[in-house]
């Protein structure tokens, strides 16, 4: 089942459907699916990216501070 979670290494918010070890599709690092927050589980694969998106787009309005290929990627998704 589809896991939406984040990063502890770059604050990724993504989807993941890894039983054990979550690699990240951003910095590669992995983690134990065991120490993450699941922030979000659904059986719909499109369910999480919506979710994926709505955080991301959370963030940037709570924090701001993307980097310049987030931001772009960001403004072309509105
Ligand atoms: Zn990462």
């Amino acid at each position: 089942m589809p896991i939406v979670i984040r990063c502890p290494s770059c604050q990724e918010f993504q989807m993941s459907t890894a039983q054990k070890i979550v690699k990240c599709i951003k910095c590669n690092k992995s983690t134990q699916r065991q120490n993450l927050k699941i922030f979000f589980q659904s059986d719909s694969p499109q369910a999480c990216s919506e979710v994926v998106k709505r955080l991301k787009e959370e963030h940037f309005r709570v924090h701001g501070n993307y980097g310049e290929d987030d931001f772009f990627t960001y403004e072309l998704n509105k």
